[in-house]
């Protein structure tokens, strides 16, 4: 039986503009004001402010956050983290990511759409594109034009501000990693190093090629969580839906219609405007359901919000709600898979703080000399030579006493006692000599002991050898 042919048909979305048919349909997002652009930007601005910011916060006459990657350190707020303190830094991922899921299941991707900084670079450049070039029509208009002056004198405009923006972002990420008044100094009298300069070009780029080009291909083919946060999402999650069974069906109506004839003519109350897709940063049209592009910012909320409040009806026929929410059952906050993640959550918080609450300000280890085991003197006493590399981690400096345990009454020569310049790892070389008719056995195991003024101690085992 031949049955009838399929109806294909291309459609574009429709913030989308395609301006070659080869290339990416560029999207020419409409700007919207409402609730959630107000708590979006306040939320943007927030985290502008800290990233920008927090390379400037001084602790204790030192750069607070500085992960320094030539010495191995990471100072952070007087604490010095030794690769050997990796274990910390993990168990901090760890809770970020359990933390993330927790509030994915509970609110969808809030993070992308308020936090994340992909998110908050790309609305300040549409920001930025928008005071120089116009309004979206006005925009469209522009890249369609053959080149001009005023063409060409517009777009070097917001490319150049791009720049600077994406220059400033570079060199306060690079702040992070190498000391930022030296660096920004260095920057404004030309005098970078190779690796600076290479750096801050580098993320210079990054961030004017995401932010200025590649926008939303980054959250729909690059970023990986967009991908599987759809596993954490259950009907009770709040994310940005549109009220199919209020909106459709879609269609344009009159404005003094009265609900009784909108109802008569079949009509839902989504007048099909398509402002929510034209103000979408993806270019998604949200009245398709849930789709990875959704990024949860809410934009289509505020431009819907308005349309709604212009026809004279209730807002929300897109809104943050859930799917049961929707069908009116009750929401559940307590369910079994936010009360899995939060239980993880708090276990993974518990052993990141016991990691820091037990993180000793010093660290010891001992390495012997291997080249001469032991050596005789001329007394008939036996010496073992070694050496302790003792790390400060803290920022200040710390006077060190040096101790044994299980050695049966030894003699130093060496210093016992020194001071260790803050975040410094000193190599410190001692020779321990015991009377052979004390020592029992070949190798005697034993325990060198570092202790600080405040009586915080840490210790690492070692063997005396003699024949
Ligand atoms: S903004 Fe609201 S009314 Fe306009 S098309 Fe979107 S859902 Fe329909
Ligand atoms: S559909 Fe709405 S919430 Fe989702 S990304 Fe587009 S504008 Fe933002």
């Amino acid at each position: 039986m031949q049955g009838k042919p399929i109806q294909i048909r291309n459609i574009t979305p429709g913030g989308a503009v395609e301006i070659h048919p080869t290339s990416r349909k560029k999207i020419y997002i409409r700007s919207v004001m409402g609730k959630i652009e107000r708590l979006r930007r306040g939320t943007g601005l927030l985290f502008l402010s800290v990233f920008l910011l927090l390379p400037w916060l001084s602790y204790a006459g030192q750069q607070a956050i500085l992960l320094d990657f030539t010495a191995q350190r990471f100072h952070l707020f007087g604490m010095t983290m030794w690769p050997q303190d990796l274990t910390l830094l993990a168990w901090l991922f760890i809770v970020s990511a359990f933390a993330l899921f927790f509030v994915t299941a509970l609110w969808g991707r809030v993070w992308c759409g308020f936090m994340c900084p992909q998110t908050v670079f790309t609305f300040l450049f549409v920001w930025i594109e928008e005071k120089v070039e116009g309004a979206r029509n006005k925009r469209i208009h522009l890249d369609h034009q053959p080149f001009s002056l005023q063409k060409v004198l517009k777009k070097s405009v917001k490319h150049s501000l791009w720049l600077v923006i994406a220059t400033i972002t570079a060199l306060t990420f690079v702040g992070y990693f190498t000391p930022i008044k030296t660096l920004v100094a260095d920057f404004a009298t030309f005098e970078l190093g190779f690796w600076p300069l290479f750096f801050i070009v580098f993320f210079t780029l990054c961030t004017y090629g995401n932010a200025g080009w590649m926008r939303e291909t980054m959250c729909t083919h690059m970023c990986p969580y967009s991908r599987f946060q759809s596993s954490m999402f259950d009907n009770d999650t709040v994310t940005v839906t549109y009220d199919r069974a209020r909106g459709e069906s879609r269609g344009p109506r009159p404005k003094k219609l009265s609900a009784e004839q909108v109802k008569t003519m079949g009509l839902g109350d989504c007048i099909d405007c398509n402002l929510c897709v034209q103000v979408c940063p993806t270019g998604i049209d949200i009245r398709n359901g849930l789709q990875y592009e959704c990024i949860n910012c809410g934009a289509c909320v505020d431009a819907c919000n308005g349309v709604m409040a212009k026809m004279g009806y209730e807002p929300g026929l897109i809104s943050f709600t859930s799917a049961n929410a929707l069908k009116g059952k009750a929401a559940a906050l307590l369910r079994p898979k936010v009360i899995g993640y939060f239980i993880v959550l708090l276990c993974m918080i518990a052993a990141l703080s016991f990691e820091l609450i037990t993180k000793k300000p010093l660290d010891i280890d001992v390495v012997r000399d291997r080249a001469n085991l032991y050596r005789e003197t001329l007394n008939g006493s036996i010496e073992n030579v070694y050496t302790l590399v003792i790390m400060n981690k803290e920022q200040h400096a710390q006077k060190v006493s040096i101790s044994t345990e299980g050695l049966p009454k030894p003699v130093f020569h060496g210093k016992l006692s020194l001071t260790i310049e803050g975040g410094q790892m000193v190599r410190h070389p001692i020779t321990i000599e015991l009377d052979s008719q004390s020592i029992e056995q070949a190798v005697t195991p034993f325990s060198i002991i570092v202790t600080n003024e405040s009586g915080d101690a840490v210790n690492s085992d070692s063997t005396f050898i003699f024949r």
